[in-house]
């Protein structure tokens, strides 16, 4: 990454004390946890709809993944020459499950129920040159 850096979308994520998170929101009723944050709790058998900030990660379980050997359409962003990467869904150990690339040595080699680590990453360069900032998850113990 360089100096200049950008999120991929405002207020999705951040970079605390400790170690990256992703900023969402929870029930503080049901404890129904939301990523994207929700104004609202859409749990159906709860009645009390408390909402608080939340923050998630690092840790999760690699539930699902695809590797994306063509390029997406719009709105995704890559640089060119296009390179495949792995699409994965994630468990995290919060509750959720989230949608995200995966980051490894060989992304052809990756099990699912490898255990995984949210990190902030480049995703693509922006318009002027800036590194544009998006959420993956690494693999840390296969
Ligand atoms: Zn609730």
């Amino acid at each position: 990454m360089t100096d200049k850096a950008v999120p991929v979308i405002e207020g999705l994520f951040s970079d605390t004390a400790e170690g990256p998170r992703l900023l969402g929101s929870r029930c503080a009723a049901c404890g129904t946890p939301y990523f994207p944050s929700s104004a609202v709790c859409h749990n159906p058998e709860c009645s009390d709809s408390r909402i608080e900030e939340a923050f998630f990660g690092p840790g999760g379980t690699l539930w699902s993944c695809a590797l994306q050997n063509y390029p997406p359409p719009p709105p995704a962003r890559y640089d060119e020459p296009y390179e495949p990467y792995l699409l994965g869904m994630v468990d995290m150990d919060e509750g959720l499950r989230v949608m995200a690339r995966i980051n490894a040595a060989d992304i052809t080699a990756v099990e699912i129920g490898s255990r995984v680590e949210l990190e902030l990453d480049t995703l693509c360069k922006g318009g002027e040159g800036e590194d544009v900032i998006t959420w993956k998850f690494k693999v840390v113990q296969p």
